[in-house]
């Protein structure tokens, strides 16, 4: 069954009631355009630094993002889960963990003196759990995912949300028979992280990186160009083949070695991270499950992360202009934005409404600028902020011609067509 992002939430919304406002000033204390643009359009809302709360406008936007990521990690068999945040610190003791990430895990002791830990990952929680899951090779493969909160004090966390320090991660983690059957799985997994980044129309590199810290194995980020980017990546624009610089053999200029084509060099984000974890995990857990003959081996195991929210902060780096956010249709908060300019004339406002209960009927979602305090300008100019792919305008003088002024947010050019062309802005905003 497909599930459709937008059935699950509220398909319309007047302006003049929404819970975010726009903003004329750019916040003072943020850098990353990403930070900017969302907040200043009532997206998101500072708490502090690497910590940000979503507005309704930046819910359904990262609400539509993970209903993609879903609808491709149930197509490979994921099974969504939904782990705790609060850890035991035995669990990480286990794989030493507690003392290695102490930097970046916050770790404290609860009432009665026992402590205990944010997770910023949950490795050692799903090899614990599986255990009660996996005992022979007939449960196996086994993938679980969940769309989860992380915790990790990032010392660098200035770049909106990008870089949280409280963030959303949607994390897969794979149980295997053998190494063979963890490869097959990666290649799996790997094409429907693709198409998660495609359908978020954004062009990713799958682009091979170190930080296999359980393995030798390489490990592949999916990064997308972007001059916010924290990485830096030699790729191949031909065959899309990358090296993260960090282990690169190869430089800009250099010939691909599989297309020929010259090799270049970028700024970018990393959207997502792959990892064969190998055995690890499975050992320091016994973790095992048992063949044919009954004789017990080590599970496994892949590790497989996007962030939500970064994702949603990509899209915002690469899709803006000076005026604000261009959403992709996928994943745009409303389908239509709509604008009424009534000025003296209750017929616009009459005829506005009518065109708002219209849009519902055709299960159009839109969001409505139906304030009366703002100027023709103002309402224009929240529009480009906000970013919603079409804007439809009712004013005197369009109703002058019976007309209606529809405008796609990446094009400057206007266009009027009848107020009763509702096939006109379907075929728009399909
Ligand atoms: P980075 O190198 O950028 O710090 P990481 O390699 O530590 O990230 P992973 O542990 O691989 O990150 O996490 C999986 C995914 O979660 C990342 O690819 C990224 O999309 C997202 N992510 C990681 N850290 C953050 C963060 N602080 N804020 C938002 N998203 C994050
Ligand atoms: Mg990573």
């Amino acid at each position: 069954m497909k599930i459709s992002p937008i059935t699950a939430t509220v398909r319309y919304m007047r302006q003049s009631k929404l819970f975010g406002k726009t903003r004329k000033e750019k916040p003072s204390d943020e850098i990353a355009k990403n930070a900017i643009l969302l907040e200043q359009g009532g997206f998101i809302y500072k708490t502090m630094a690497g910590v940000y709360d979503y507005l309704p406008l930046g819910f359904r936007v990262l609400e539509r993002i993970n209903a993609i990521i879903r609808e491709e990690m149930n197509a490979i068999g994921g099974q969504e889960l939904f782990l705790s945040a609060l850890q035991p610190r035995e669990r990480w003791e286990k794989t030493g963990r507690w003392e290695k990430l102490k930097d970046i895990m916050y770790q404290f002791k609860d009432n009665s003196g026992h402590d205990v830990g944010l997770a910023t990952t949950h490795e050692e929680a799903l090899a614990r759990i599986a255990t009660h899951s996996i005992q022979s090779y007939k449960d196996l493969p086994l993938f679980v995912y969940q769309i989860q909160t992380k915790f990790r004090d990032e010392p660098r966390a200035k770049s909106g949300l990008m870089r949280g320090r409280e963030f959303l991660m949607k994390d897969l983690y794979s149980f295997h028979t053998s190494k063979e059957s963890l490869n097959e799985f990666y290649e799996i997994a790997g094409k429907a992280y693709e198409r998660i980044f495609e359908r978020c129309n954004l062009t990713s590199y799958k682009t091979e990186a170190g930080g296999g810290t359980f393995t030798n194995d390489i490990t592949h980020e999916y990064q997308v160009l972007s001059e916010a980017g924290e990485d830096t990546i030699f790729y191949c624009e031909q065959c899309g083949c990358a090296q993260n610089k960090e282990i690169a053999n190869i430089k800009e200029g250099d010939a691909c070695s599989s297309c020929k084509a010259k090799i270049k060099v970028g700024k970018s984000i990393e959207v997502g991270n792959i990892f064969r974890l190998g055995t690890v995990f499975s050992e320091t857990f016994n973790l095992l499950y048992s063949d044919e003959k009954g004789q017990k081996h080590p599970v496994w195991m892949g590790s497989y992360g996007i962030g939500p929210g970064r994702l949603l902060a990509t899209i915002v780096e690469v899709f803006s202009d000076e005026k604000g956010i261009r959403w992709p249709s996928s994943v745009a908060p409303f389908q239509t934005h709509l604008i009424s300019i009534p000025g003296n004339d209750l017929m616009v406002e009459k005829k506005a409404e009518e065109f708002y209960a219209t849009l519902n009927d055709k299960n159009i979602s839109v969001l409505f600028d139906d304030r009366k305090e703002k100027s023709p300008g103002e309402k224009f100019a929240d529009a480009d902020l906000i970013g919603i792919p079409l804007r439809i305008v009712i004013s005197s003088k369009t109703l002058k011609e019976n007309a209606i002024e529809i405008k796609k947010r990446d094009e400057e050019k206007t266009k009027n067509i009848p107020y009763d062309d509702i096939k006109t802005i379907i075929s728009y905003v399909q």
